[in-house]
């Protein structure tokens, strides 16, 4: 059903139901790249489809796949690989487990103490608890560390870093407090754990700390486990800092860890962070953030402990010492495939990691047993007589946690056949209630949209898509963003960032990706901790796996749509409007660091700074920075005028065939199909960003000092966001380029679909 109007009061709509007729249910129009007999036949599978994934079947895999640590290298992780490999099989699959061998570091020693002024020696443990029965499986459990961080034993005096990342360390140089040597206390939270490392590396730290503040996901945002879902103070949240210029393992960069291929000695390995880390939780936190004095912490940086937030450096004197086994793993991928018909040679992949860093029910497993569901059910149809048009690939992915070591290993391995055959990949992670999550590339788009507008959420009875207007609406800042998601035909996705097994097939080849999943209801603080288990995802993450069977419904919709296409329905209209506003973002963004440079210098010169300092709390003003300077964006404009041209030439051409008695065969499509597949292959430049020549893509990267966050555009991005403003010039026409030989593309693909419909 389209819907373009803000959900208004019944009145309303029954005045409207008199203004307009109101389709009919069984008149739907014919889905984005099919016949509208084939449009009909599909809609009649993908029913079938939805009636079959099983909330009971879901709880019952994921007590299976939790039931004890199953981290990469631990003996249930390939216990899970064997027992996943079993089900695709028992459900026709032609599965297989690839294995790779990496660097895994796991703790050999971990200390943690304070020395001075007063003696404390953290737990670094987390206590089991009597009502959740596998939180005690302690002799199985990895301890609490941050893979990748160096060794180290270092002494230094603490500093409060608020959550370590680059307008911290310029608050810092204001207040006039170094780190440089100097142990730094960061809290999780706004970025990605590896930037904070790295930063305070950068800064000349000797170590570095990173705790869970109970104001980010503890007592004060609601009740802790096991009474409620948040962390208690004991919970600590592990997680890998690998550098992530290069994902996947840190000793054969940019290649499959295949025999063969030859690896890095230790030390040169660029991923690896120079100094010594561990995460710990606000229980240990709480006594060393007590002992800091010197500078009070600015507002925004104080958390929810009862203490008054100091930045030091010290008196608090603190000790570290970190050491890893720098270890070989086997990890075990299960590749699952289901032949199709008549465009077998085309592949739809869809995802989902099964390696944990303890029990990981919530993550990954959530995401885990909707994939499984979904391949039970393609089962099932085939049973009945369906076969997909094209070969769908299930892949449950080990080593995730660490580094993306499953999907980038495969990537990398199998990069040239992906290049020729793989046409989307669909990927998912954590599941929760709530509201359907998208981040994906534009050209998905509008088919998302149209399956988002075709499945109904169980909480409401709304569709997926009219409940996400809603939440858009109701979160968005200004007028204008509540008007377009009220307006706009469909909904905008999020541009993929980092921080799951999308990122090899999006960033490293170009494969058109989506990352799915529900959440924004289910709340908690367990992540990465021994508390994300059967017990707490039974409770407290989408007890009777209500929204674990939504994931199955949309995303094997989404996969099976895809597959069975005549046409694959990609569109380029939402994807060059989206490229206008990156562009036009760019542009503010100058505008907007022209303009506050200026005013800064400005103060900085008058003396305002001077004049409103307190003496008592000195602040020092900001360094005078250059004005950055005009820009020349003509390229890329010039660039997005061909797009736009391109994408509604190709726009036009398919209103064509839709309005035409016949449809084209298969085989006239095949050349239209192959086009398409290459059209989002041309967004990459093999040379890669400017110092980080694995991500090929010139539209989307995560950022190189946020990790998890996207960065449009990043080539130009990246380098205005460091203030390099000649390297940032000098990427706008890569990223030009990029563009046009997409459109160049996306013509071919107009010529060969307008000679398919048999038009002149
Ligand atoms: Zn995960």
């Amino acid at each position: 059903m389209p819907i373009s109007a803000p959900q208004r009061g019944l009145t309303l709509l029954a005045a409207l139901a008199f203004a307009y007729p109101i389709r009919s249910a069984d008149t739907n129009p014919p889905l984005d790249g099919y016949s509208a007999s084939a449009s009909q036949t599909e809609r009649e599978w993908e029913q079938k489809f939805r009636a079959i994934p099983s909330s009971e079947r879901q709880q019952e895999y994921m007590r299976r796949l939790t039931a004890r640590p199953h981290h990469v290298g631990s003996p249930y992780d390939k216990d899970n690989a064997e027992w996943l490999l079993k089900q695709f099989q028992a459900w026709g699959f032609d599965a297989h487990i690839e294995p790779f061998d990496v660097l895994f570091p796991t703790p050999k020693e971990r200390r943690l103490e304070m020395t001075a002024p007063v003696k404390y020696r953290a737990q670094l443990e987390e206590p089991p608890l009597a009502i959740d029965p596998t939180s005690g499986q302690t002799h199985e459990q990895l301890p609490t560390y941050n893979a990748y961080g160096a060794d180290g034993d270092v002494t230094g005096p603490l500093v409060y870093a608020n959550y370590g990342m680059p307008d911290d360390y310029e608050e810092l140089e204001r207040l006039g407090v170094s780190v440089k040597g100097a142990i730094v206390i960061t809290r999780y939270g706004h970025g990605w754990r590896g930037v904070k490392v790295k930063l305070a590396a950068e800064h000349g730290a000797l170590g570095c700390l990173i705790y869970s503040d109970p104001g980010d996901d503890g007592y004060s945002r609601g009740e802790t486990y096991p009474q409620g879902p948040f962390r208690p103070s004991q919970g600590v949240q592990r997680g890998s800092v690998m550098d992530t210029d290069y994902p996947g393992d840190p000793l054969t960069p940019g290649k499959p860890s295949i025999p063969g291929t030859p690896r890095l000695a230790l030390k040169d390995s660029t991923t690896i962070q120079k100094i010594p880390v561990l995460p710990i939780s606000y229980g240990d936190a709480q006594p060393l953030l007590a002992e800091i004095r010197g500078r009070v912490a600015p507002r925004g940086w104080r958390g929810s402990l009862p203490l008054t937030y100091r930045i030091g450096p010290g008196p608090a004197i603190v000790h570290m010492k970190v050491l890893s086994n720098w270890d070989q793993s086997r990890i075990y991928d299960v590749i699952a495939r289901l032949d199709g018909g008549d465009m077998r040679d085309e592949w739809v992949i869809r995802g989902n990691h099964h390696d944990a860093w303890v029990n990981g029910a919530e993550d990954p497993i959530s995401g885990q047993v909707a994939l499984l569901e979904e391949a039970r059910a393609f089962g099932e149809l085939k049973k009945q007589g369906w076969t997909p048009r094209r070969t769908l690939i299930y892949c449950a992915w080990d080593g995730e946690e660490p580094g993306l070591l499953g999907s980038t290993e495969w990537v990398e391995a199998h990069e040239q056949e992906l290049k020729d055959h793989a046409v989307a990949y669909f990927n998912s992670d954590t599941n929760g209630r709530g509201f359907l999550g998208v981040d994906a590339s534009h050209v998905l788009e509008k088919f998302i949209n149209g399956v988002a507008r075709d499945i109904h959420d169980p909480e409401t009875d709304l569709t997926l898509w009219k409940r996400l207007q809603g939440s858009t609406i109701a979160e968005a800042h200004t007028p204008e963003e509540k008007n377009e998601a009220r307006q706009r035909a469909d909904l905008r996705v999020g541009a993929l960032g980092d921080g799951s097994d999308y990122a090899p097939f999006m960033h490293h080849i170009g494969i058109p990706s989506a990352d799915i999943g529900f959440g924004g209801e289910t709340e908690g603080g367990i992540y990465h901790s021994i508390y994300d288990d059967f017990y707490w995802y039974t409770h407290y993450g989408d007890p009777g796996f209500v929204y674990c069977r939504l994931l199955s419904q949309t995303m094997g919709t989404l996969v099976m749509r895809m597959a069975d296409a005549e046409l694959l329905p990609f569109d380029f209209t939402d994807f060059t409007d989206t490229i206008r506003t990156y562009i036009s973002n760019l542009q503010k963004l100058v505008k907007n660091q022209q303009d506050l440079t200026r005013e800064r210098n400005r103060e900085v010169e008058e003396g305002t700074y001077k004049a409103v300092d307190d003496p008592t709390k000195p602040l020092k003003p900001p360094p005078v920075r250059t004005v950055p300077p005009f820009f020349n964006f003509a390229p890329l404009e010039n660039a997005l005028e061909v797009l736009d041209r391109s994408a509604d030439a190709y726009a036009a051409q398919i209103a064509r065939l839709r309005n035409a008695s016949a449809w084209p065969e298969d085989t006239a499509l095949d050349r239209v199909n192959h086009l398409l597949m290459q059209s989002s292959l041309a967004l990459t430049d093999p040379e890669g960003l400017p110092g980080r020549p694995w991500f090929k893509n010139q539209i989307y990267a995560p950022g190189a000092y946020t990790g998890y966050e996207a960065k449009p555009l990043p080539g130009v991005l990246e380098a205005m966001d460091r203030k390099d403003w000649d390297l940032a010039q000098s990427q706008i026409p890569r990223a030009a380029a990029a563009l046009t030989r997409e459109a160049g593309v996306i013509d071919q693909a107009t010529a060969a679909l307008s000679h398919a419909a048999g038009q002149p």
